[in-house]
């Protein structure tokens, strides 16, 4: 078998260095090819919109009002 030139697994990669709820380091993958030192669940997604990476879908505008709606309890979250 041939060795291989780089590491198994992570190594060699940029993790994201937030933190998770739970305390734990997130350590996903961090969104590097747009410079960013997080992953897309931690600021990256939305610092890529910013710099015009991405293209909004519009999709906050459904999720705003449903979170809205479950920050009042409207809607039984299951
Ligand atoms: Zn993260």
């Amino acid at each position: 078998m041939m060795k291989a030139a780089f590491k198994k697994g992570w190594t060699n990669r940029k993790r994201c260095v937030a933190t998770k709820r739970n305390g734990q380091p997130c350590r996903r993958l961090a969104m590097t090819k747009y410079g960013l030192k997080v992953c897309g669940a931690h600021g990256g997604y939305a610092a890529a919109v910013r710099m015009g990476l991405r293209n909004p879908s519009r999709k906050y505008l459904l999720y705003g009002a449903y979170y809205r709606a479950l920050r009042q309890g409207k809607v039984d979250r299951r």
